[in-house]
């Protein structure tokens, strides 16, 4: 029997993120990912025509100073802008622009991992290879910003790994710097991975083409397993680059490194050195951080007390997130006894419920369904918080608000749904229901508890779903002794 608990893996991720700008990196094409046209946002400097030179944009390097910022990293005083030199069709100058030696963001830490850098580049075109006898070429995505974040080696396991990767998604996109959409290639993921039995690292494998947060999970978990095979049966694991398979949910080799590519970097003749605190004023960038999904998830669960699952949907979903939050601000004023229910958590529970549940039931089921009026939902919690909606009657009223956006207070009243506390209805209705079915009587009394569920049934039916079912059964419990 292989004995895994000996081995520990050691993982560190390369990740590449597209920033949202108006212009690309060094030209004022527009950076629109979603132009299907192809080399339509394109000019003489991001397909490198002789002469041309490229103009650093502020934007970019702006984003990647507030990612460090977030991140608690250092800053750097001084950055440039580096060639890394490489032929390959869809790079038009020969080289990429990238940065090297000085990456504006040093250190810093995410999700409890350590970052080693950030820094900033352009993306390449995008070549394809299935059209016939040839290769086709866009350069749309030619000079996109490109941020490249390198992590520690310090990462032990696939889950880790995609809860990392999905954490500096989510912080991309509460930063408005960047949409992070792994299947559109926005956010690109290389995972390195090694096992060992000792202090000393293993030999690293590359994994490349990881195209969502799953696959980056499987296929990490993938290669320990195939790694530690590999050391148990006495074979070595060699540095390579490998691809995942999804079809057979495997790694395979797709490259062996030999001797690491020789870039031969060298500072941009082109660009201007950069004294980063000159340009920027680290405490005006600071000011401009937004709420992060960190902050948010603490602010959930500690502030607002609501259960671990709810908290990490609504962080995750961040539009999700915002509706809740204004459900939670429709509460005040709208009710003389909000302000302590809202201070007492209760109210704030009770609508992560309702959202996280049945809200979200409806919007997914029918896609077409947008967020209502988040006060009209507040009065559907109020109401079901005062006891005057039974909870099917208030899952009833958010269906038809989202559907007919009614009023749900004007509805429940004409309609008379609110629910009835008084015995008197329901104990009328129920000495009837009991005279007209002596056999369910007998029933119940020889034990058959779905007999009192029958009368239930019954008296919610008579009722509109308007009785509290506690009252229901304490009446039929007392009048069938
Ligand atoms: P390379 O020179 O091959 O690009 P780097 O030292 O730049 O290697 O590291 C690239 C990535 O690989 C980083 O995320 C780093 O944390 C990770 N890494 C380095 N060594 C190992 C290792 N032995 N096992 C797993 N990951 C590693
Ligand atoms: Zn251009
Ligand atoms: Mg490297």
């Amino acid at each position: 029997m292989k004995d895994n608990t000996k081995y520990k893996a050691t993982i560190g991720l390369e990740i590449h993120a597209e920033l949202k700008t108006k212009t690309k990196m060094f030209c004022s094409c527009k950076n629109d990912p979603d132009e299907e046209k192809p080399n339509s946002n394109i000019c003489s400097i991001c397909t490198a025509q002789p002469g041309t030179l490229p103009v650093i944009n502020k934007e970019a390097v702006k984003h990647v100073l507030k990612i460090g910022l977030a991140c608690n990293s250092k800053i750097a005083d001084f950055t440039e802008w580096d060639r890394k030199n490489y032929f390959y069709p869809d790079i038009p100058k020969g080289y990429q622009i990238s940065q090297y030696k000085y990456p504006l963001v040093i250190g810093g830490n995410l999700k409890g991992v350590e970052l080693t850098r950030v820094h900033l580049e352009e993306d390449t075109g995008a070549s394809t290879h299935d059209a016939g006898n040839f290769s086709l070429v866009n350069f749309n995505r030619s000079g996109v910003p490109l941020m490249e974040l390198v992590t520690e080696p310090v990462i032990h396991s696939g889950k880790q790994a995609a809860d990392f990767a999905k954490e500096l998604q989510l912080l991309l996109q509460y930063m408005g710097v960047g949409d992070a959409n792994m299947e559109k290639g926005e956010m690109r993921v290389e995972a390195n991975i090694s096992v060992s039995t000792t202090d000393k690292f293993g030999t690293k494998v590359e994994i490349k083409n990881l195209n969502s947060f799953r696959t980056l999970e499987r296929a990490l978990a993938y290669e320990i397993e195939r790694q530690i095979d590999a050391i148990e049966k006495g074979e070595k694991v060699i540095q390579e680059t490998r691809g995942w398979d999804e079809a057979k949910q495997k790694t395979y080799s797709q490259r062996i490194k030999e001797e690491s590519h020789d870039y031969r970097y060298f500072p941009d003749p082109d660009l201007p050195k950069m004294m980063v605190s000159e340009v920027f004023d680290m405490k005006e960038l600071k000011k401009e951080l937004p709420e992060l999904p960190w902050e948010r998830r603490e602010k959930y669960l500690n502030e607002f007390g609501i259960k671990e699952q709810d908290a990490e949907f609504f962080v995750n979903n961040i539009e999700l997130g915002n509706f809740f939050e204004s459900v939670i601000i429709g509460f005040k004023g709208n009710h003389e006894k909000s302000a302590d229910l809202v201070a007492s958590k209760d109210l704030i529970k009770l609508a992560s419920n309702y959202v996280s549940s049945d809200m979200v039931g409806f919007m997914s089921k029918d896609l077409t369904l947008k967020y209502p009026a988040p006060e009209k939902f507040a009065k559907i919690i109020l109401m079901v918080s005062d006891g005057k909606l039974s909870s099917r009657v208030a899952k009833d009223l958010v269906e038809r608000l989202l559907k007919e956006n009614i009023d749900p207070e004007e509805i429940a009243n004409n309609e008379g749904l609110i629910q009835k506390n008084d015995e008197g209805t329901v104990i009328e209705i129920a000495k009837k229901l009991i005279a007209e079915n002596p056999k369910v009587v007998a029933d119940y009394k020889a034990g058959k508890e779905a007999a009192l569920m029958f009368f239930v049934g019954q008296i919610m039916k008579a009722t509109k779903g308007s009785s509290n079912p506690q009252v229901i059964k304490k009446v039929l419990v007392d009048l069938l002794k």
